[in-house]
């Protein structure tokens, strides 16, 4: 039997530009479907996710009839509006046994390397950089327990590298840490570049893509419908490559909520500037609390900062997925990261913000992401709910989906996100007063122990 979705039709998203936009070429939309049209596979959204997936399959199946619906334009989401870390592991997975964690480790790695590969491959101009990561250790025992679990990785094949305070300051002079952990194959990303780089070399492969189209309606069956504004689209499959959007299209309701994340990023820093602040050789970093503030440095040298503290982030009632208003009325969440920044560079005082901007992030309890397939006839393909770390993920989603559509999937059956359950999330107003109550009273963001 057909399954019905109403699409709420007042899914309006937010326009805020991000540093990774405003850096970018002048873009035109492609025209929105104003027809009715047919389709292997029509994939909604054109983040990383969506745009991935469209990749993978018309790399494999060249005459798939693939189709991807964006509702405003390529990397108008997270993808385009995120802090820019390409990052190894999965959130939500607990790292004790030496197998699982050498193939996640493992999974992701070639995650990154595979959009490096594309960029290089394709000769994309996309600006990115590839000199490690850090996590930074706010005090002496996480510091100790961190180079102790750097040592349990090497021996299970994992090459991080334990930074102490005085190797820190020679890369990263950051106040306050005791030492830092060293990633040295993850990276910083310009997803708008990647997206939009993407889009012609789609459009040569047969891809149909349609922006300013937002599907309103999916009605579930064998042949799949799709409503947009200016025409049905049937399909054989569809995608939900809508992350943190994707309740608003009735599907994993009680799996994912839209959280909206305020970020900030800097004037661009020439060298000097950059070695007067102490931000030496490396992509980014992020901090070990509950709430991390994580930051990253453009090849342009501006420093993208973002998260340190609940004021960084809002819910909203009820799945919305915009933040209303202009950049300027969350003016205290972007105070409140500016701080933090200067807590961690006291010399960043005087630099000016000349970005500001806010971002949907799809969050789940465990902030374990799932990929997979569902629906009666197993044909509504998924991946969503990174919970702040799809940048390599929502890339390597596009993969483990074109495998999954060719029953190719074994490799990926032995990953943590494979068809991964997705629960947990209250009903309304429950989840409302939940997520404010809990995080007023402790400090701390809300979710079940992994
Ligand atoms: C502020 C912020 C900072 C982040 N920082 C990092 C980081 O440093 N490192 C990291 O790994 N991850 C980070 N992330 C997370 C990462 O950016 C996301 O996990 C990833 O981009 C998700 O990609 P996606 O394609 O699944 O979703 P999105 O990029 O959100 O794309 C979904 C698309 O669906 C479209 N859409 C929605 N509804 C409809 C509809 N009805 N019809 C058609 N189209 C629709 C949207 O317009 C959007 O373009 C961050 C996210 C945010 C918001």
């Amino acid at each position: 039997m057909a399954r019905e979705t109403l699409v709420d039709t007042r899914t309006d998203i937010d326009s805020a530009r991000s540093v990774w936009s405003d850096a970018a070429p002048a873009y035109e939309p492609v025209p929105p479907l104003r027809e009715d049209a047919v389709a292997d596979v029509a994939i909604i959204g054109g983040g990383f996710t969506g745009v991935s997936t469209a990749y993978h399959l018309i790399r494999r199946f060249p005459s798939l009839r693939v189709m991807i619906l964006e509702a405003r334009h390529l990397a108008n989401g997270a993808s385009g509006r995120n802090g820019g870390m390409m990052l190894n592991w999965i959130n939500g997975v607990s790292y004790r046994d030496p197998e699982l964690t050498r193939r996640v480790h493992e999974a992701t790695r070639e995650g990154i390397d595979g959009i490096v590969g594309l960029i290089q491959e394709h000769g994309l101009p996309v600006r990115y950089r590839r000199d490690g990561c850090m996590e930074v250790l706010t005090d002496a025992r996480r510091a100790e327990l961190a180079h102790a679990r750097v040592e349990q990785l090497a021996g299970w094949g994992i090459p991080l590298q334990y930074l102490d305070s005085a190797a820190l300051a020679q890369r990263l002079g950051v106040r306050g840490a005791a030492g830092a952990v060293l990633d040295a194959t993850e990276g910083q990303l310009n997803g708008v570049d990647l997206l939009r780089s993407l889009r012609p070399l789609l459009l040569a492969r047969g891809v149909a893509l349609h922006e300013d189209t937002p599907v309103l309606r999916i009605r579930e069956g064998r042949t799949i419908e799709l409503t947009t504004p200016g025409g049905v689209v049937r399909a054989a499959a569809i995608v939900l490559a809508t992350n943190g959007y994707t309740p608003r299209l009735g599907y994993f309701k009680t799996g994912v909520f839209p959280l909206h994340s305020h970020v900030i990023a800097t004037e661009p820093l020439d060298a000097e500037a950059r070695a007067a602040l102490g931000w030496g050789q490396v992509a980014g970093f992020s901090d070990d609390h509950d709430r991390i503030a994580y930051a990253s440095m453009t090849p342009a040298g501006e420093i993208v900062f973002g998260g340190g503290s609940n004021a960084a982030y809002a819910y909203l009632y009820g799945n919305r997925t915009s933040y209303p208003g202009s950049p300027g009325s969350a003016g205290p969440a972007f105070e409140a990261i500016r701080r933090r920044m200067i807590g961690y560079f006291p010399a960043a005082e005087r630099l000016r913000i000349a970005h500001r901007w806010t971002g949907t992030l799809g969050i789940t309890m465990s902030r374990l992401c799932s990929m997979g397939v569902r629906g009666e006839h197993r044909n509504v393909y998924y991946a969503l709910g990174y919970s702040g770390h799809g940048v390599t993920l929502a890339n390597l989603a596009g993969r483990v989906l074109c495998d999954l559509y060719a029953g190719d999937h074994a490799r990926w059956r032995e990953l943590p996100f494979y068809m991964a359950p997705l629960g947990g999330v209250p009903p309304e107003p429950l989840r409302w007063l939940g997520y404010h109550a809990y995080t007023k009273l402790t400090g701390r963001s809300p979710r079940q122990a992994a």
